[in-house]
């Protein structure tokens, strides 16, 4: 039998994402709700190794909701790879009674806080914080309705000045090795190309397409790129088509982290609301060493290994309906 949590930390790592708030805030009044203590942990695993840890109450997360960012900072923590920096960090916990964590962040938190669990047998209980969206076992994360808007906008009025002038513009998105700002942000403001690292790139049939503009005098063209996308991002696809096509006005645009920041959309705030509750109800079920995710709208748990290891799969029928939509 799993022993019932009384007092329970949140923290936030790696990354940040839009809603990390959202979800810190439905954690500290669920837990509270349930008459848990709750501790925020600061700056993310180096804030739990350091000692960084405050006590949360009803009133410490009031009016966060609709901010970017995170009120716990996050931080990436060397000393938390080693097996010396996580004792550290749980006789920390310890010193508090803190028996049961909630991660808010990517799959390099998962693999630290799968670890963690292992060895000082802490429950531990992870909710998807990233702009990516490529987390097995869910179909939303916390941040990427955000992320993806904000793409969305700024590749609008990127559009109006390219029609204005005859242009090719090159928008680099950001996704680290996943595709899907790129495959939703391009869909979504009609680009004609799409490149993203899940499918092989035919930079071939993309000049013979432009070249093809060029001759009709109609060079108006955007493409969407993904930064983890073969060549290597906006600037080297850009390159090949000036070396290809000198006299080809082409624009790049590298949008950066624009995307990580701004209030979160309405999705994620809710979405962040909904898996916050959940990551305490399943704590207090005696659940261990899963991430809450959300598939068809329900609830979903997934262990944190399994999580960790496999990748959300981008439907390839998406990347037939761009072509067609956008020929
Ligand atoms: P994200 O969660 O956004 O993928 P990172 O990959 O940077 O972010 O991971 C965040 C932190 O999680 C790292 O700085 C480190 O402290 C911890 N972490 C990641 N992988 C491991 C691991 N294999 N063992 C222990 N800790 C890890």
């Amino acid at each position: 039998m799993a022993h019932k949590v009384t007092k329970i930390g949140v923290l936030t790592s790696g990354g940040d994402s839009p809603g990390m708030n959202a979800a810190i805030r439905a954690v500290v009044r669920t837990g509270l709700f349930h008459g848990l203590e709750v501790f925020g942990i600061m700056r993310g695993y180096q804030g739990m190794v350091e000692d960084d840890i405050i006590k949360m109450e009803s009133r410490s997360v009031a009016n966060i909701i609709q901010r970017g960012g995170t009120i716990l900072k996050t931080a990436r923590s060397k000393e938390f790879f080693e097996h010396e920096g996580r004792k550290k960090a749980y006789a920390n916990l310890q010193k508090r009674g803190i028996d049961g964590l909630v991660i808010i962040g990517g799959d390099g938190s998962f693999r630290g806080a799968q670890k963690f669990s292992a060895e000082f047998d802490i429950p531990c209980v992870g909710l998807p914080g990233t702009i990516d969206k490529d987390m097995a076992g869910t179909d939303v994360t916390i941040g990427f309705d955000t992320a993806v808007n904000t793409a969305v906008q700024a590749i609008d009025k990127i559009r109006d000045t390219m029609d204005a002038h005859d242009r090719v513009f090159i928008v680099e998105v950001m996704g680290r090795d996943a595709g899907y700002i790129a495959l939703h942000s391009g869909i979504a403001t009609g680009a004609e190309n799409i490149l993203i690292p899940e499918t092989k790139t035919d930079i071939e049939a993309i000049i013979h397409g432009l070249t093809e503009k060029e001759k009709r005098k109609k060079l108006v063209n955007l493409i969407v790129v993904a930064e983890g996308e073969e060549f290597g991002g906006g600037n080297e696809v850009a390159k090949v088509i000036r070396q290809r096509m000198p006299n080809a006005d082409v624009r790049v645009t590298v949008l950066g982290h624009i995307q990580r920041g701004g209030a979160p959309t309405c999705e994620d705030r809710v979405v962040a609301s909904h898996m916050g509750y959940y990551a305490v109800e399943s704590l207090l079920l005696g659940r261990r060493n899963v991430m809450v995710g959300v598939i068809n709208n329900k609830i979903h748990y997934t262990p944190l290994e399994k999580a960790v290891k496999e990748k959300h799969k981008i439907g390839t029928e998406w990347i037939k309906i761009q072509k067609i939509l956008a020929s």
